[in-house]
């Protein structure tokens, strides 16, 4: 803890320990929700040297104190030998919380630049090593869960990458198995803003590692997502929350796939079905949620469309 956090002024103080809470209260709630984690689970927790993943760590470690089930902590890093990786700054660190840690290392950079042509995107030949590398690590381990700290934002981003660009809507899984079909990854973060985790990360001074060191580019049209988002976010306060519940609260029977919805069975005895159809007239809606709604978010909360003010 350096000397600045330490003259924390009491309204900072307050105002963090509300935070830290707020992110705290979001996480418990979305690993009860998915049941992500249970009893004597061993779970490889996957540090990059980023915001997201140093407050993963450090939130699952503050809540395995005061769990009801107990589960163990391994945090895993991969160093992938990208130039100018500072490869003191998660040892240390790690050591100073006496978390069980492993940092493996494996030159997948060097495969990178030699596989893939000078111009070209190298990140889905870098993240298919990656995801191996750590697949293989969490099974020689014995890890029951793999934990990623992807958030409620990298979630609603990738629900309207998929929708843009890939014809779906689909987002990102708080659980599911991997694609090898091998492991449980679980994304505890599921229901955390990213502007508290940002924060948070801030306040709590993390040794944060950039994450440009491979020389890519970032993903442009992630990259776009993420600013019409926070375009909405400022102009329009509650959309995300909104849509982030709306996620929560499918209607499957008022979309539009006849695979998940039986709709060839329909004949004039189904009944109503989820408020049946509204005939001639279009949903309508007064405004945005009340500013209430985005003061605090809590994901337990499910909006009714009657009562959008
Ligand atoms: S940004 Fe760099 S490190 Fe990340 S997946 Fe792409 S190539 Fe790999």
């Amino acid at each position: 803890m350096t000397e600045q956090t330490q003259e924390r002024t009491k309204a900072q103080q307050y105002n963090f320990n509300k935070l830290q809470k707020r992110i705290r209260r979001n996480t418990g709630q979305a690993i009860a929700d998915f049941n992500m984690i249970e009893d004597g689970d061993k779970i490889m927790v996957c540090l990059s040297g980023g915001k997201d993943s140093f407050t993963m760590l450090d939130i699952l470690m503050s809540l395995q104190k005061s769990a009801p089930v107990s589960f163990q902590l391994v945090a895993v890093n991969l160093d992938q030998k990208q130039p100018g990786f500072p490869e003191h700054i998660l040892p240390e660190y790690l050591k100073s919380l006496g978390v069980e840690y492993t940092i493996i290392e494996e030159d997948t950079y060097s495969i990178v630049q030699d596989k893939i042509p000078e111009g070209k995107t190298t990140c889905s030949l870098c993240s298919r090593l990656r995801r191996g590398i750590l697949y293989r690590h969490a099974k020689e381990i014995g890890a029951t869960k793999i934990a990623l700290g992807h958030h409620r934002d990298d979630i609603i981003e990738t629900l309207f990458l998929n929708m843009f660009h890939g014809g779906k809507l689909k987002a990102m899984p708080p659980k599911l198995v991997s694609d090898n079909g091998e492991h449980v990854v679980i994304r505890p973060l599921a229901y955390c803003r990213e502007k508290d985790i940002i924060k948070y990360a801030d306040m709590k001074e993390y040794p944060i590692i950039p994450c440009n060191l491979c020389g890519s580019q970032p993903n442009l049209q992630r990259q776009n997502i993420k600013q019409m988002l926070n375009t909405w976010d400022k102009q329009f306060p509650g959309r995300i929350e909104s849509m982030f519940r709306a996620m929560q609260n499918v209607v499957p029977s008022h979309l539009a796939d006849y695979e998940l919805f039986d709709f060839k069975s329909i004949d004039k005895d189904s009944g109503v079905i989820n408020g049946g159809d509204i005939g001639f007239d279009k949903e309508e809606f007064d405004s945005q949620p009340s500013a209430e709604t985005v003061m605090e978010f809590d994901p337990s909360l499910k909006l009714d469309v009657a009562n959008v003010e």
